[in-house]
């Protein structure tokens, strides 16, 4: 498999703050990998970093083995080339919708990038997202779970390489969080997914990067090895103390059921 993204020695400060330390990661085509860290580790900064919308100080970033530079990300045509390769779900989906119906919501995106054949893709990918019947509805009235998908919708339909996805189980119910998961696994494009939930890290994808309280990453592999590695999970903080003696007992299988 080639390389889709590659970070070299990336840090981040907001102000005097370092939010990312040194992060070194890349990750080959097709690969589903998930950022797993508390709040405020810097998992949000990372993703934003990868889409180009932050630029970092320190460090050093390639997308196709092409070196993204701030001022490449400053021309237009190179940007524009760039984010309908690389695209970002946020948290909240509310910061992302801004048109009159869920129509008009996903047509937008692929009208500013020149797709053809508009309305096919847009029931395409409503069709896909289960989502065909709120077509002529405002996204403002929409559950948060509709208002995820209908922004996935308006992403997926760029065809993207690489889908950045920001704690999108965050808000979810269970059912929807069972869905979502289903649809992502599903999904044959390389998929960068934050959670702060150690629980739903291995549902997310195969390879979890554990991201530290001190913004540094500190575990890059399989998701039962990490548990069972009592400093490392103290190091991430992820755990209440006497959840963490349950990781052990049960190393091998996942049992924790909080948010999900
Ligand atoms: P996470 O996604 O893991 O919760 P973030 O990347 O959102 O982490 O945030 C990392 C740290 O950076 C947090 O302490 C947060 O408060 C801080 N931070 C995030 N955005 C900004 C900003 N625009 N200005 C200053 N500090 C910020």
């Amino acid at each position: 498999m080639s390389e889709i993204l590659s970070l070299k020695n990336v840090s981040f400060r907001y102000g005097n703050k370092t939010v990312l330390d040194n992060i070194s990661l890349s990750v080959k085509k097709g690969e589903k990998v998930v950022i797993l860290g508390i709040n405020g580790s810097g998992k949000s900064t990372l993703l934003k970093i990868i889409n180009g919308i932050l630029f970092p100080k320190k460090g050093e970033f390639f997308y196709k083995n092409e070196k993204i530079t701030e001022k490449k990300l400053k021309n237009r045509d190179f940007a524009k080339k760039f984010r309908k390769e690389v695209v970002l779900l946020f948290q909240n989906p509310d910061s992302m919708i801004f048109n009159p119906t869920v129509y008009d919501e996903i047509a937008f995106s692929l009208k500013q990038f020149g797709f053809e054949n508009i309305e096919e893709r847009v029931s395409f990918w409503s069709e896909k997202l289960g989502i065909s019947h709120l077509l002529n509805r405002s996204p403002f009235e929409l559950s948060g779970g509709e208002k995820q998908k209908v922004c996935l919708a308006s992403l997926l339909s760029l065809q993207p390489e690489l889908l950045l996805l920001d704690e999108p189980t965050a808000n979810l119910d269970p059912r929807s969080t069972g869905w979502l998961i289903d649809f992502l696994q599903d999904l044959d494009i390389t998929i960068i997914t934050t959670t702060h939930n150690l629980g739903l890290a291995p549902e997310l994808g195969e390879r979890t990067v554990v991201l530290s309280e001190n913004h540094e990453i500190i575990y890059d592999g399989n998701l039962t090895d990490f548990i069972k590695n009592k400093e490392l999970l103290e190091k991430a903080n992820l755990i209440h103390k006497h959840r963490h003696l349950h990781a052990h007992i049960y190393h091998s299988h996942f049992h924790f059921h909080d948010e999900y």
